[in-house]
């Protein structure tokens, strides 16, 4: 059993920044992360580019710069996190979930974590800090067929759907993507969207262009329907409006429908969950969850959510809080965020 003052979960962009804010005040801890550094944005497909600004993405001061001094791209920001990592040396342990979590018998925690091949170790720290993300899982449709080797849950690579029927389910901004990337490959795509418009905020550069291309008829959006049934070559779309049905024939369907977040680190430990969303209760001050010791960081604080209330901009003064917490020092104030048009 290996013991330490703290362990975080998680080296996502808020890990990492926990991570750097205790390194900075010379406290000791170990990080892990079930994937690789920064594993969500790793799996945004290929040239994504951020809807926030870079100076919003940076974490601890380090600047984001982006080649172009647009708005960066999933690679850039791979590529900066992989800098602040070297830069602050973090000792990151990649590829090693943690699997079971537990209370100490003197007080602290247990954890087991498991590596990629099949190892198993065992941990003891005073002070834990969950900063496991929101998206554990896809969220299901719930209908039949949805398992089929042809449904995928995010783009991937666009470049496949060249010729292919493509039904994107979803009009939110990844959905949104998507069909525009998997079009511009030569796909011939279909969106179903439950709403009677395309999401408010999907991206200013996305959305003008999408509704211009449905609008000329070479993207078909069919609005306040959803899928009833997936079939090997075709789905069944239900109208919201007067519930009948009708099918669109497919060679790929896309899910995009957004992701669930686990709870489970937390429930293990009693921590106090609450609402729809399953958010974890807090302190704002200290990011102290209901169990002492046990903190929250980044996106993990709001559980699955169903409007995007917590993300990386907002998230950054968590890890501040955290390493002020744990250094007694006074708690840094509430950052002060212009507001960004709504879009
Ligand atoms: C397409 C897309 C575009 C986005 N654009 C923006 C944007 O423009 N601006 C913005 O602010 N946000 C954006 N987001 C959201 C942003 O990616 C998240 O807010 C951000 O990644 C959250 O950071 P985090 O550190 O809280 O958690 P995450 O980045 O989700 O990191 C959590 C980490 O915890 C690890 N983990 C989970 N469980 C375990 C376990 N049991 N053991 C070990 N490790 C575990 C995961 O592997 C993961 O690496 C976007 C998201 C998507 C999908």
């Amino acid at each position: 059993m290996h013991e330490v003052p703290t362990i975080i979960i998680g080296c996502g962009p808020i890990g990492l920044e926990t991570a750097v804010e205790l390194k900075r005040r010379g406290l000791p801890y170990l990080q892990f992360d079930a994937g690789a550094v920064g594993q969500q944005i790793v799996d945004f497909p290929s040239g994504t580019r951020w809807f926030s600004s870079p100076e919003r993405l940076s974490i601890s001061g380090v600047p984001f710069i982006t080649a172009t001094n647009e708005k960066g791209t999933r690679e850039e920001y791979l590529a900066y996190l992989r800098a602040v990592v070297e830069q602050f040396d973090l000792e990151v342990r990649t590829f090693e979930r943690v699997i079971e979590l537990g209370h100490g018998d003197g007080g602290g925690f247990r954890l087991r974590t498991r590596t990629l091949s099949g190892l198993t170790h065992e941990f003891a720290c005073e002070r834990l800090v969950i900063a496991s993300g929101g998206t554990a899982r896809p969220r299901r449709l719930g209908v039949p067929g949805e398992d089929l080797p042809h449904v995928h849950r995010s783009l991937g690579e666009a470049h496949r759907y060249l010729g292919r029927r493509v039904l994107v389910v979803g009009g939110r901004n990844s959905a949104c993507e998507s069909a525009l990337r998997a079009f511009r490959c030569g796909a011939e795509v279909t969106i179903s969207y439950r709403g009677s418009e395309l999401h408010e905020r999907v991206k200013y550069w996305i959305r003008p262009e999408l509704m211009a291309m449905i609008a000329s008829g070479q993207v078909r959006c069919l609005l306040e329907t959803e899928p009833a049934a997936i079939e090997s070559d075709q789905v069944v779309l239900r109208s919201l409006k007067d519930g009948s049905t009708s099918t669109i024939p497919v060679d790929d369907v896309l899910l995009e429908i957004g992701y669930e977040a686990d709870g489970s680190l937390f429930e293990a430990l009693g921590a106090r969950l609450e609402g729809e969303d399953r958010a974890v209760v807090h302190d704002p001050s200290t990011m102290e969850t209901t169990v002492p010791g046990l903190h929250v960081a980044g996106t993990a604080v709001a559980g699955t959510q169903s409007r995007f209330r917590v993300y990386i901009e907002n998230s950054h003064i968590h890890a501040k809080r955290i390493a002020a917490a744990f250094s007694g020092e006074p708690v840094p104030p509430d950052p002060v965020l212009p507001k960004l048009p709504e879009s």
